[in-house]
């Protein structure tokens, strides 16, 4: 298929835009360049111009929807409704295919998404980052100024080395702490268990407190994310199919996920088959019983946490939960709900930090651009510290606190309620 014919397929989306500009404040691409190709109605400007044939796509264009961080803010800012989400992913699912006919890039490509969705290539990688950690690497190249013989870019990607918080975390039955309300299957996804061990354990913890009785299934396969933005459409269809048997099969209530963006690919599932096709309804089905874990503690659980914390909160969404899933005021209720806790509003919170799954690898200087313009907004208010509630986001503004040095934790949302309802048992 070309791209043409991939857009053709969402071209009433494409044609619903009407050029109005309302998404451009939007769009961190476009806040940092200031470029019309660099925003949403620039790049779907690129896809029509491609329907009706006064272009053919190039590398050019191609670099234009490949900086697109797939973040969504443009969805919920655009009046007409255009699902900038579809469109996106079929314009790089006809790059995907172009691409392909390179036998180079199709090895790269597909070595590069079948090792980072593998659970075991995620725990390696974890493993040489915790050894990095513990010989103090980073610090060593600080203090020699190394860095000023290393090439910029990886100077950029060491400091975003992330720092691992335990072992991986392993499937298995984690039951609830006394009576049990309901049992629920806790998605352990790809980066989280490696890098946030640790942190999953505790929102396992939590929920067990909370009396939940948790499964982490053995069997779960990536959720598909990083295909689709990649436009792996095939693999996509291929994982959210043996994930859909998966979590339909067993008997729990709710499929929880504690990563935005794999919450955002596992609701959307039906997007990837014929309208009530087989799996079509079997998606819809899970997307039912699937919830964040904020969305799911804030309309599962009425005790209060008694634990008092006397810190300086602030907050950065995750895009897939501000602008997909549209969970919103939850994880700003449930941190407002620790006793001592001042919740600080972060200004602009509603743009993207430049993570986006993969992105700050794939496009590590417009990932920093955008990464950038967030930490001035992060530093101009003085909080202790500042809550996530996505792996991505985590380890990127980690990173970059870390970069310019500043005094500030990043944490969980969960993490910040583990300290909070544990203490106050
Ligand atoms: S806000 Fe919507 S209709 Fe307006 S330019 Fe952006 S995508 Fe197009
Ligand atoms: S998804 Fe995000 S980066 Fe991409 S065009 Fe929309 S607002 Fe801009």
């Amino acid at each position: 298929m070309t791209i043409k014919s991939h857009l053709n397929e969402v071209k009433d989306e494409v044609y619903k835009c009407v050029h109005c500009g309302f998404c451009l404040t939007a769009c961190p691409t476009y806040l940092v360049s200031g470029q019309e190709l660099e925003s949403p109605r620039g790049r779907i400007s690129l896809m029509k111009a491609t329907l009706e044939s006064q272009i053919e796509p190039n590398s050019k264009t191609f670099e234009h929807w490949d900086r697109c961080i797939q973040c969504r803010a443009c969805e919920p800012a655009c009046p007409s409704g255009v699902n900038y989400g579809l469109l996106i992913e079929s314009a790089k699912s006809g790059m995907n295919e172009i691409k392909s006919k390179s036998f180079l890039y199709r090895f790269n490509f597909k070595i590069i998404i079948n090792l980072s969705i593998s659970n075991w290539f995620v725990s390696l990688n974890a493993l040489i980052f915790r050894i990095y950690n513990k010989l103090n690497i980073s610090k060593i190249i600080e203090k020699f100024k190394l860095y000023k013989l290393m090439p910029s870019k990886v100077v950029q990607l060491e400091k975003m080395i992330p720092i691992i918080n335990g072992f991986p975390l392993k499937s298995g039955w984690y039951p609830s702490k006394g009576e049990s309300k309901f049992k629920i299957a806790l998605f352990r996804g790809c980066v989280m268990p490696g890098i946030h061990g640790d942190n999953m354990r505790k929102t396992i913890e939590l929920l067990n407190f909370l009396q939940f009785d948790v499964e982490v299934l053995d069997d779960e396969v990536c959720c598909g994310s990083i295909s689709s933005h990649n436009g792996d459409m095939n693999l996509t269809k291929e994982l959210a199919k043996q994930n859909i048997d998966i979590f339909l099969s067993d008997e729990f209530k709710y499929l929880i996920i504690t990563s935005a963006g794999c919450g955002t690919r596992i609701k959307e599932y039906q997007h990837l088959f014929e309208e009530n096709s087989e799996y079509y309804n079997k998606a819809i089905q899970l997307k039912n019983k699937t919830q964040d874990i904020y969305e799911f503690l804030y309309t599962n659980v009425d005790e209060k946490p008694k634990g008092e914390l006397n810190l300086r909160v602030t907050y950065q969404p995750a895009c897939h939960l501000l602008n997909t899933q549209k969970i919103i005021e939850p994880p700003i209720e449930l941190i407002k709900m620790i006793p001592g806790v001042k919740f600080l509003d972060l200004p602009s919170s509603n743009i993207c930090c430049g993570a986006g799954g993969a992105y700050s690898i794939t496009q590590p200087e417009w990932s920093n651009k955008v990464l950038n313009k967030k930490l001035n907004e992060i530093k101009s208010i003085d909080a202790d510290i500042l809550t996530v509630s996505n792996p991505g986001c985590f380890i990127q503004l980690q990173g970059g606190g870390r970069m310019l040095k500043l005094n500030l934790e990043v944490m969980y949302i969960t993490d910040l309620l583990y300290n909070s309802y544990l203490k106050g048992e």
